[in-house]
């Protein structure tokens, strides 16, 4: 067995986590390319097993790492990891979620911007030779209502740039809302029906949750404004897409960008050929800062834990 405080690297992580790993004295195998079957030979040999996405930790790797205290993943869900089975053999497993925010808050808001000003449509068109300036009357961002379904880390923040770009905010959270937050950025806090009725962009960051799956369902949607646009950079899931591809049809709302999907890649092809639509593939926490960040916070917890900390 490798010596105490040893890590498996399976993704590829930023290499300042990786120093400071090593720096700490912990024995590091960075192996970014490593396949199940070597996975399943190796890891009783390690203390420490750190993933992004690529590696999945399924129950039949955790029962063979007898030596395993900790599961990390550089990122913020815990898709690829097998909780339950980790929990059933004490063995914690964490992520590093508060690395994304930034990165998350400003594809928001580049979405908004895109969204009021046509701009990849635009783009198309000016590429093809085409110059659509008559079609491209655009509605600006200052003075519109923005309204906020899920006010954490991401949501929080996302509400502190609109401020600066003078938007008027909105809140929804079924927990409470720090009062400092509330006044620093003037947020209005309401229900989730009158939030949706009220805003001209619609923000959601939720966390995908037996409670949240659809929560954006056809009723739901139906009580929005037509001339107001939404945007998920949470999870798909918490938008019904068949739902929100009616809505778009039918022009009872204006658009949608979208950077998650119920299946991902979308099957539903439909939905994002629609020309009211913005898509990115998943890219929300995709910015060199966030991934360096996410590396640096992972390791850090991870040395914190082994030395009890935390
Ligand atoms: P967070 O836990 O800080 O905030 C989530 C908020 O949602 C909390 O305030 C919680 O109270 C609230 N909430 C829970 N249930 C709710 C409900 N039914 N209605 C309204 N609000 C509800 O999480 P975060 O770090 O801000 O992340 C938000 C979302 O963004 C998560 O789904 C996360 O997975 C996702 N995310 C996506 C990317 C990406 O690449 N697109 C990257 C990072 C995070």
């Amino acid at each position: 067995m490798q010596g105490s405080g040893s890590v498996l690297i399976c993704d590829s992580i930023h290499q300042s986590g990786i120093d400071i790993l090593k720096k700490a004295g912990m024995k590091v195998d960075y192996k970014p390319n490593i396949l199940t079957d070597e996975l399943i030979s190796i890891v009783k040999d390690y203390q420490v097993i750190l993933v992004r996405s690529r590696t999945r930790i399924t129950r039949e790797v955790i029962q063979v790492a007898s030596n395993a205290k900790i599961i990390a993943r550089a990122g913020v869900g815990l898709d690829n990891i097998e909780v339950k089975a980790a929990e059933e053999r004490a063995i914690r497993v964490i992520n590093a979620p508060e690395a994304a925010m930034n990165a998350v808050s400003e594809l928001t808001i580049g979405y908004m911007i895109c969204l009021a000003r046509s701009i990849p449509h635009a783009d198309r068109e000016m590429k093809k030779g085409n110059w659509i300036k008559k079609d491209l009357m655009g509605t600006e961002l200052s003075g519109k209502y923005l309204g906020i379904v899920g006010v954490g880390n991401i949501g929080r923040n996302v509400g502190r740039i609109a401020k600066g770009l003078r938007m008027n905010i909105i809140g929804y959270d079924p927990y409470p809302i720090d009062r400092d937050y509330i006044r620093e950025v003037g947020l209005i806090v309401t229900d989730l029906r009158t939030l949706i009725q009220s805003a001209d962009f619609i923000t959601c960051h939720v966390p995908l949750l037996e409670e949240t799956k659809h929560l954006f369902n056809a009723e739901l949607i139906s009580n929005m404004k037509p001339t107001a646009y939404i945007i998920n950079a949470s999870r798909g899931g918490v938008i019904d897409e068949s739902a929100l591809y009616t809505a778009l049809c039918n022009g009872s709302i204006a658009g949608a960008a979208l950077d998650v999907f119920e299946t991902e890649p979308p099957l539903n092809k439909l939905l994002i050929e629609l020309p009211n639509v913005i898509c990115t593939p998943h890219i929300g926490a995709q910015t060199k800062e966030a991934q360096q960040l996410t590396s640096i916070v992972i390791a850090e917890k991870i040395i914190q834990i082994t030395r009890g900390v935390i």
